[in-house]
């Protein structure tokens, strides 16, 4: 049997956890497995590493700040294969390059097209133990490319499955996938089983535990992934495609996102070809625009909001005059005051009185919902960001999620 376990920063932040994670890793081995791990870098390193480069410049080349940034992981993964060694386990370290992971050129948010995991094939044939460094790859230039904040949930999924690994295990700070963040809703449940759909749209609508392009993944392979808490024994969390019947039709949590920001473009003349020419730039510039909002004034003008990451608000600033110029638009505003909370589960779906619960909620604990965006399986709001608590905490309640 072969296994991959991918260990987040927290569990990996200090020499100490990393001797807990190698011997937890080494345990794994001595009961038969062959073991790949990946890694994040250590503690908070990626910001760390971000915030140096904008003591440097405001505005780094994406390539710089791969190189910078990938050197996080390439940190961890042989301090972990030289733990694994003074607990007895042979062991060896790789970077993203080295185990084959192969991506596109898009720098800071980089896909993997391929992975050629001959090396790592032929060090497990040896009996050891192969850590790799996670979040990083290389074109076909060998440049390298990192794939997005969280990336190394998606290395560790793609390695399972060019490995034909049994499964993809997780471990994190937390027992498993909870009904809402734990750490902002004391009495949140773990969730035993989710389907890859409904965590598909949990971790994009900011349960940040798995990465979204992990679960994409998983979901295309059927590889199964289980998140577990890297200290504790629990049984975590099983991503799977079908979760027992009773398990469906529900709703399965609380998400909630502060990574946004909101801009208005304000009195755009309403023709066609408006919403082209306002979010092309924004598209070619390779901001992506989340939930959009278009109000028909009487006079033949229209305000049109807008969400997009708060980490690209201020490339959107400057390019926010050309465009308003471009639609004639009489003004425009952006703020990242906001933030994003969603109601996820299939149970959504033919539910009657959904809307009518999570709103009356809201409107109780006195939040304002100044943007809404539907699908089948979410209902997402766009709130002030200082009560983003407060809104997570009704709405969990609301659904009585403390009693699953
Ligand atoms: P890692 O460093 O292990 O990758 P992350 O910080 O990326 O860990 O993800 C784990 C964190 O995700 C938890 O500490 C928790 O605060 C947060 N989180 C947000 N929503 C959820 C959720 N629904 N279930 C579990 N954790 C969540
Ligand atoms: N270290 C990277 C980050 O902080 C990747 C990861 O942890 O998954 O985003
Ligand atoms: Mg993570």
């Amino acid at each position: 049997m072969r296994i991959v376990q991918k260990f987040g920063g927290t569990s990996v932040a200090t020499p100490a956890k990393l001797r807990r994670v190698a011997r937890r890793v080494r345990d794994a081995q001595r009961s038969g497995a062959e073991i790949v791990v990946v890694v994040s870098a250590m503690g908070d390193m990626t910001d760390e590493l971000i915030a140096l480069a904008h003591s440097i410049t405001h505005d780094p080349a994406s390539r710089e700040m791969d190189m910078l940034l990938s050197s996080g992981e390439t940190i961890t993964a042989p301090l972990l294969a030289m733990s694994l060694e003074a607990a007895g386990t042979p062991a060896l370290s790789l970077t993203g390059l080295q185990a084959g992971i192969r991506t596109s050129r898009a720098h800071r948010s980089a896909r993997i097209v391929d992975i050629v995991p001959q090396r790592v094939l032929d060090e497990l044939e040896q009996g050891r133990v192969v850590v790799v460094a996670g979040f990083q790859g290389a074109t076909e230039d060998m440049d390298i490319t990192t794939l997005g904040r969280g990336g190394s949930d998606t290395s560790a999924v793609a390695l399972a499955v060019a490995l034909a690994a049994e499964r993809c295990e997780i471990f994190t700070d937390v027992a498993g996938v909870y009904t809402a963040d734990p750490h902002l809703v004391p009495d949140a449940r773990v969730l035993p089983e989710i389907a890859y759909d409904e965590m598909l749209e949990f971790a994009a609508a900011g349960a940040r535990v798995i990465h979204p392009r992990a679960v994409e993944i998983a979901e295309a392979y059927s590889v199964e992934v289980r998140v577990l808490h890297s200290f504790e024994e629990h049984p975590g969390t099983i991503i799977c495609r079908h979760p027992r019947m009773e398990e469906r039709q529900k709703i399965r949590g609380i998400a909630h996102e502060t990574d946004v920001a909101k801009v208005t473009l304000l009195r755009v003349p309403d023709r066609p070809g408006i919403a082209a020419s306002i979010f092309g730039p924004f598209g070619d510039a390779g901001i992506n625009v989340d939930i959009i909002v278009q109000n028909l004034a009487h006079d033949g003008t229209t305000d049109v909001s807008f969400t997009i990451a708060a980490s690209d608000l201020r490339r959107a600033r400057a390019m926010l005059p050309g465009v308003a110029r471009s639609v004639a638009a009489q003004g425009y505003m952006a703020t990242s005051d906001i933030a994003k909370i969603s109601v996820v589960g299939t149970g959504i779906r033919g539910t009657p009185g959904m809307f009518a619960r999570i709103f009356s909620t809201l409107a109780e604990a006195g939040i304002n919902i100044e943007m809404i965006s539907t699908s089948e399986i979410h209902i997402t709001c766009i709130i002030e960001r200082s009560q983003v608590r407060e809104a997570v905490r009704a709405l969990h309640q609301a659904f009585e999620l403390e009693k699953i």
